[in-house]
C-alpha cells in the first residue's frame, strides 16, 4: 500500500532498491504519499512477482492473488467504496511501471470494476449517466486492446460513427445514449473477436489486467525500447493498482501532464497540456486539441495554485525536474505519477546550472547530471542561417511546428517506421513523418535522422522519445496533411512524396523542402559555459586537441582546449601546391634533387606551424614528424596502370607528331611513378617504412621539418608570441631510434636558433604506440621528455587487429556475438592496452618523474577511455576539437 510501504522501510534510503522492486511509478506514488502529496489510495504488486510469473510461464506466484485481494480490502476501507458493489463501487486502474521509465511501452487499464451492475450504481451515485458510460466504454476498449489484443482501430471506428451520428465535434460531446450504443457495439466486437463475453465480474477483470501488465514486459515494443535504451531485460514490471479519480466528470474536472520546467530549453516554468472533461490517455493520444497548462490558471485557479505548489515541492524533494500526471476531479487535485523529466541536452545543461544556482544541488552534482553523450547532442550541427534564409525566399519553407528536440536533420520522407528502418539500413538518411507516433514506431524513430509529426504536443510520445535519443524532432505541425493511402504529404498546394528530401529544424520548429546546409553549433551558450567552467574546476586531466591547421586550433581553443596534443605534419603535404614537390622528393635518387624538393616544401610547413603557434600563444603545440609510409603520397598503382593503358590507346590514335611526343612524355612520367610505387610497395605498410624509420632512412625529411618548426617558432617568438613547440617522433620501438633522431633534431634546432638569434624552449618526445616501446619505456624516457600514447596503433599492434580493415569486417561480428565486450578502437581495452599504458607510464616516470604523458588516439574523446586515462594518471587527453567540451565534462566526471 502506498502509505505503508513495508518494502520502502526495508530498503530505507535505498532508492534504487525501492524503484527496482516497486517500479518507478509505484515507488514514486508511495514517496508522494509519504511527503503529503494528494494521491488516490492504492498498492503495488512487485517486480519480483512479475519475474516469478514470467519464469513460471504465466502462473501467479503462490499467495500473490490473495495478497492482492487483501490489499484491495484496505483500499476499500480507505475510500469507503467496495469493489464490485452495486451501490458504492470502487473502480481502479491497473498500471505498469518498471524500474526505468519506458513511457507508453507497456500497458495500463483504467476503470476496472465497471460492470453492467456497478455502472448503474455509479450513475445513482454521481447522477451523471454520460460520464459513467464514457468510462465504461473506455474500460472495454482498453481491456479489449491491452488484455485480449483487439486492434484499437476497430473500436475507434465505432466511436467515429457515433460522433458522426450525433454531429459531435469531439468525444466530449457524445451523449450518454451515444456511449450506451457504443458499449453495445464494443461488446459485440469483443465477443466476435474472442468468442467469449466481456467479463462482467470485476475480479476477473482485475486478474486478467494484472496478468496483461506482467506480460507487457515482454511485448515487442517494450523489448525494442529496452534494447535501444540499454535497459536490462530481467528487471520485470511492477503493477500499481490505483483508485480511479475522474477527470471526465464535467467541466470542473480535467486531466493533464506537465513538466516542472521546459524540457526543450530548460526554462524555469511549468510546461504542459491538459483537457477538461477527459480521462487518462486523451491528452497524450493527440486525438483532441489540448490546452496549454497556463490556461488552467484562469480556468480553475484554486486547483492550479495547489498544482503549482505540489510541483514546487516535488522538485524540492527530488531535487530534479519532474514530469507529472494529474487529474482534477470536481475541482480536487490528484497526482497520479511523477518521475524525473526527460529533456534535451540544452535543457539538461540549463536545468543543472539553474538548480545549482537555486541551491537545490551542488556544483559537483550539476556537472555530474549532464552526461558526456548529452554534451555530444548539444554540439550537434544546426542549419546554416543563410541556407534557411535562401530556402525561405525560394518558398521552400513548408511549415512551423513545436520544437521539441533540437538539432538539424535532413533526410528523405518515410511514412512508416518499417520503411524508415529499411531505408536507413540501406544507408539513406530518413525523416520519419507520421500523424503522431506510438510506441510501435520506436524502431523507425531510432533509425531516422529526424522526426516530424502533424499532431501531438510537447509531452507527446514523439517528443519524449526524440528527446531521449537526441533525435531532432518537430511535432504538432498541423499544416501537414498526411495521406497514408496515397502515401503522400500535402502542405497547402505542395505535395511531398515518400523519398523526397525534407529538412527539419528541431531547434526552432521549422520544416523545409529539400536538403539544407548545416553548420557547427554555437558553443557560447551561457549555461554551457558555466557548467564547463565548473567541470574545469573539478577535473585533473588536461584537455588538449588534435589540430593540423590554425582554424582547427582556433576552434579547439574556443571549445576550451589547453594545448595541441597532435599536429599531423604530413596533412600539409597533401595540399595541391605541395604534393608535386613531395612526390618529386620521393621519386628522385639524387640527394641534391631531394633537398631541392624538400626546400620547396619548407616555406609551406613554416607558415602552417607559425599559424598554429600564433593561435596557441602560451600553450604547448605538439608537432609529430612525418608518419605515414611514402607510397601514400603517390597515386594509387591501380589507377596508374589504368592511366598507362589509356595513354597507350590514345597513342595509337594520335594524329600528330607533337601529340605523340606529349603522350610519350606522359607515359614515361607515369611509368616511373608506377615503378616507384611498386618499389615502395610493402605487404604490411602499417608495419613498414613509416614514422621514425622514415626519419632515419631519409634524414633530410626530419631535418626539413625540424627547420620549418624552429624557423616558425623564431619568427613568431619575435612577434611577441609565447611559443611552446614539442617535437614528437612517431612509431618508436627501440631507444636507439630516438637517440639518432634526437641528435639530428638538436643540431638542426640549434643552427636555426643561432641563425635567427632566438632561443626557443622546446621539448623532445615520442609517441608510445608499439608494445615494445611501452615495455621499454624506462629506456625510452632517457631520451624523451614526453610520451603521447597513440592508442589507435597501440590497439592495432597489441591486439594484432588491423584497424583499417577490422571495423568493416570480423570485428563487427565479434562484438555482435559478444566475443569482445566493446570495440577496442572506440573504447580503450583496459586489460590489455590499458595495462601497457600503465607499464609505460610507470616505467617512464621512474626515470623522469615529471614526464608529461598524454594520449592522442581517437580514444581521447571517448568518455569511458577518458575515465581510464584519469585513473592511469595521464597529464592530458587530446581529441578532435569538436569533442573538447565532451572531454572536459568526462574528465570532471572521472574526477568526481
Ligand atoms: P503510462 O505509463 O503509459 O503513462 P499510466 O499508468 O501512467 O501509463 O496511465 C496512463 C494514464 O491513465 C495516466 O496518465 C492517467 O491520466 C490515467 N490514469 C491511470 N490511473 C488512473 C487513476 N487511478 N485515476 C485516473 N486516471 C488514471
Ligand atoms: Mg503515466
Ligand atoms: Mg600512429
Amino acid at each position: 500500500l502506498f502509505d505503508e510501504v513495508e518494502q520502502a522501510e526495508q530498503y530505507a534510503g535505498d532508492w534504487d532498491g525501492v524503484r527496482g522492486l516497486l517500479g518507478g511509478k509505484g515507488g514514486n506514488l508511495a514517496e508522494m504519499v509519504r511527503i503529503g502529496v494528494p494521491v488516490p489510495p492504492g498498492f503495488t504488486v512487485t517486480t519480483e512477482a512479475c519475474n516469478t510469473y514470467l519464469e513460471a510461464n504465466g502462473i501467479f506466484p503462490e499467495g500473490m492473488w490473495e495478497q492482492e485481494l487483501e490489499a484491495l480490502k484496505v483500499v476499500e476501507s480507505r475510500t469507503g467504496k467496495v469493489f464490485g458493489d452495486a451501490k458504492r463501487p470502487l473502480l481502479v486502474s491497473c498500471r505498469s511501471g518498471a524500474k526505468f521509465s519506458m513511457p507508453g511501452m507497456m500497458d495500463t487499464v483504467l476503470n476496472i470494476g465497471l460492470t453492467d451492475e456497478t455502472a448503474l450504481g455509479m450513475i445513482a451515485l454521481t447522477g451523471d449517466e454520460r460520464f459513467v458510460y464514457d468510462s465504461y466504454r473506455r474500460l472495454i476498449q482498453m481491456f479489449g486492446s491491452v488484455v485480449v489484443g483487439i486492434s484499437d482501430e476497430m473500436f475507434e471506428e465505432v466511436i467515429d460513427a457515433a460522433r458522426k451520428k450525433e454531429r459531435a465535434e469531439s468525444d466530449a460531446e457524445i451523449s450518454a445514449n451515444g456511449w450506451k450504443e457504443v458499449i453495445r457495439e464494443f461488446k459485440k466486437i469483443y465477443r466476435l473477436k474472442t468468442g467469449i463475453d466481456f467479463p462482467n465480474d470485476p475480479y476477473v477483470q482485475l486478474k486478467l489486467a494484472t496478468e496483461a501488465v506482467f506480460k507487457s514486459w515482454n511485448g515487442k515494443r517494450a523489448m525494442d525500447y529496452r534494447k535501444a535504451a540499454n535497459i536490462s531485460h530481467d528487471l520485470g514490471t511492477a503493477v500499481s493498482i490505483v483508485t480511479m479519480v475522474f477527470g471526465n466528470m464535467g467541466d470542473d474536472s480535467a486531466t493533464g501532464v506537465a513538466m516542472t520546467r521546459n524540457g526543450s530549453t530548460g526554462e524555469k516554468h511549468i510546461e504542459g497540456d491538459y483537457l477538461t472533461n477527459a480521462q487518462g490517455e486523451d491528452v497524450v493520444a493527440g486525438i483532441r486539441m489540448t490546452k496549454e497548462i497556463s490556461q488552467l490558471r484562469t480556468e480553475m485557479p484554486a486547483a492550479y495554485a495547489e498544482f503549482e505548489e505540489v510541483a514546487r515541492n516535488l522538485e524540492k524533494h527530488y531535487r530534479e525536474m519532474q514530469d507529472v500526471e494529474f487529474t482534477i476531479e470536481k475541482g480536487k487535485l490528484w497526482m497520479l505519477q511523477t518521475r524525473d523529466g526527460k529533456r534535451t541536452a540544452q535543457a539538461a545543461v540549463r536545468i543543472a546550472v539553474d538548480m545549482a544556482d537555486e541551491g537545490l544541488i551542488s556544483k559537483e552534482e550539476a556537472v555530474l547530471r549532464v552526461s558526456p553523450e548529452q554534451m555530444d547532442f548539444f554540439l550537434h550541427p544546426q542549419f546554416d542561417r543563410r541556407a534557411k534564409a535562401t530556402a525561405r525566399s525560394n518558398g521552400d519553407m513548408l511549415a512551423n511546428g513545436l520544437n521539441v528536440s533540437p538539432g538539424a536533420a535532413c533526410g528523405v520522407v518515410a511514412l512508416d517506421a518499417d520503411l524508415a528502418e529499411l531505408w536507413s539500413k540501406e544507408g539513406k538518411d530518413v525523416i520519419m513523418v507520421r500523424p503522431e507516433t506510438k510506441p510501435d514506431d520506436v524502431h523507425g524513430m531510432l533509425a531516422a535522422e529526424g522526426i516530424l509529426t502533424s499532431r501531438g504536443g510537447r509531452t507527446s510520445h514523439a517528443a519524449l522519445v526524440a528527446r531521449q535519443f537526441g533525435k531532432p524532432a518537430v511535432v504538432g505541425v498541423s499544416a501537414l496533411e498526411i495521406d497514408m493511402n496515397k502515401r503522400q504529404v500535402q502542405v497547402r498546394d505542395k505535395v511531398i512524396h515518400e523519398g523526397d528530401w525534407l529538412s527539419v529544424d528541431g531547434t526552432n520548429g521549422d520544416v523545409f523542402l529539400g536538403k539544407l546546409a548545416t553548420i557547427v553549433p554555437d558553443i557560447r551558450d551561457p549555461w554551457l559555459i558555466r557548467l564547463l567552467s565548473w567541470a574545469d574546476q573539478f577535473r585533473k586531466l588536461g584537455v588538449w586537441a588534435n589540430a593540423d591547421y590554425p582554424v582547427d586550433a582556433q576552434r579547439a581553443l574556443d571549445y576550451g582546449a589547453e594545448g595541441i596534443g597532435l599536429c599531423r605534419s604530413e596533412h600539409m603535404f597533401f595540399e595541391p601546391g605541395r604534393l608535386p614537390h613531395v612526390q618529386k622528393m620521393i621519386m628522385t635518387d639524387l640527394p641534391i634533387e631531394r633537398r631541392e624538393a624538400l626546400n620547396a616544401v619548407l616555406p609551406f610547413q613554416r607558415e602552417d606551424f607559425a599559424g598554429l603557434f600564433r593561435v596557441m600563444d602560451g600553450r604547448p603545440v605538439i608537432i609529430r614528424l612525418l608518419d605515414p609510409p611514402l607510397h601514400e603520397f603517390l597515386p594509387n598503382h591501380v589507377d596508374l596502370r589504368r592511366e598507362l593503358s589509356d595513354i597507350k590507346i590514345r597513342l595509337q590514335h594520335a594524329d600528330s607528331l607533337q601529340k605523340v611526343d606529349e603522350l610519350l612524355d606522359q607515359f614515361k612520367k607515369k611509368e616511373s611513378l608506377l615503378k616507384r610505387a611498386d618499389s615502395l610497395h610493402e605487404a604490411n605498410p602499417m608495419l613498414g617504412m613509416r614514422g621514425v624509420r622514415l626519419g632515419i632512412i631519409v634524414p633530410e625529411i626530419t631535418t626539413m621539418q625540424v627547420r620549418a618548426i624552429f624557423e616558425a617558432a623564431c619568427l613568431v617568438a619575435k612577434e611577441g608570441v609565447d611559443v611552446r613547440p614539442e617535437v614528437m617522433i612517431p612509431l618508436t620501438t627501440h631507444v636507439n631510434e630516438l637517440k639518432i633522431q634526437r641528435e639530428n633534431l638538436e643540431n638542426e634546432a640549434k643552427s636555426v636558433m643561432d641563425e635567427k638569434g632566438v632561443a626557443i624552449d622546446y621539448k623532445f618526445g615520442t609517441m608510445i604506440e608499439l608494445p615494445r616501446a611501452a615495455l621499454t619505456a624506462n629506456e625510452i624516457a632517457e631520451y624523451a621528455e614526453f610520451f603521447s600514447f597513440g592508442t589507435n596503433d597501440l590497439t592495432q599492434t597489441t591486439y594484432g587487429i588491423s584497424r583499417d580493415d577490422a571495423e568493416s569486417g570480423f570485428l563487427i561480428d565479434y562484438i555482435e556475438k559478444g566475443v569482445l565486450p566493446d570495440n577496442p578502437f572506440a573504447t580503450i581495452d583496459r586489460n590489455g592496452v590499458g595495462q601497457l599504458m600503465e607499464i609505460g607510464i610507470s616505467k617512464g616516470r621512474e626515470i623522469r618523474p615529471d614526464l608529461e604523458c598524454g594520449i592522442c588516439g581517437e580514444h581521447g574523446g571517448d568518455p569511458a577511455s577518458i575515465a581510464l586515462c584519469h585513473a592511469l594518471g595521464l597529464s592530458y587527453v587530446s581529441c578532435s576539437p569538436f569533442r573538447v567540451p565532451i572531454a572536459r565534462l568526462a574528465a570532471a566526471h572521472a574526477a568526481l
